[in-house]
């Protein structure tokens, strides 16, 4: 889905980078709240967490863009669709859902709401809310790309492509004006996430088993090493120091 912009009264959005504090993000939070995509159903607006923006900006880094959008965390007030992408006085923005935000913690990953989200996303990167109103099959055709880059960014934080395809597990087969059918859709997360693969063997080294990489070096009077970790095919590089002899912990 993607929201279309609505000329708002007398807003106009500031651009502000990421640079800023916690106090300009609270600001800039209720600068957007008069913007009609909020205002309509009576939403509120929050200033981003950390770990939102974190997440955003490392989604961008692995798709190789540059941040285009501004995030914002919205109260839906329960018509969770738990991300949407909108324009707020000619500002790209991505609002999550304040009340479910879960998308990762380091040790869990939620790979239905990042698939949302990243389709969210998905329509920003392509320039979707600019193309103004489509036909159908132009509607169709963007909700394809939105679920391709998903697929696409999905395999590249690791995920499977049973994790991948998650989100779609709900759709349907039937005629639906704005939306493909399950199986087109289907196909399109499942083509991003096998292009992101064939990409990654390309571009990674082969890694078949997980070693010690490089020299010791010391980090607090610790000796410390990288670890090429190969569990998951691709390799990830760790730090871990020796905290007593023999015992190595992962930093
Ligand atoms: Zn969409």
């Amino acid at each position: 889905m993607r929201i279309f912009t609505k000329t708002s009264n007398a807003f106009f959005a500031l651009m502000i980078s990421f640079g800023c504090g916690q106090t300009d993000a609270v600001a800039k939070a209720q600068d957007y709240a008069n913007c009609w995509f909020i205002k309509e159903d009576g939403k509120e607006v929050h200033a981003p967490s950390k770990a939102a923006i974190d997440f955003v900006e490392y989604v961008s880094k692995v798709a190789g863009l540059s941040m285009n959008f501004e995030v914002v965390g919205i109260d839906y007030k329960g018509k969770s669709t738990i991300a949407t992408a909108f324009m707020c006085g000619g500002q790209r923005m991505i609002g999550y859902d304040v009340n479910n935000f879960f998308w990762f913690d380091g040790s869990k990953t939620d790979f239905y709401s990042i698939g949302v989200l990243l389709h969210e996303i998905g329509h920003h990167y392509r320039g979707h809310l600019f193309t103004g109103q489509l036909d159908e099959e132009g509607e169709k055709r963007e909700e394809l790309e939105a679920d391709y880059f998903a697929g696409f960014i999905i395999e590249s934080l690791g995920g499977t492509l049973n994790q991948a395809l998650q989100k779609t597990r709900e759709y349907d087969e039937s005629y639906n004006k704005t939306h493909p059918p399950k199986s087109k859709r289907v196909e399109a997360v499942s083509n991003g996430w096998r292009d992101a693969r064939m990409k990654s063997r390309l571009t990674t080294p082969r890694c078949r088993k997980s070693d010690w990489v490089g020299d010791e070096f010391e980090i607090d009077f610790k000796v410390c090493r990288q670890l090429m970790d190969c569990r998951n095919g691709k390799p990830v590089y760790r730090v871990a120091c020796e905290t007593e002899i023999g015992k190595w912990v992962f930093q």
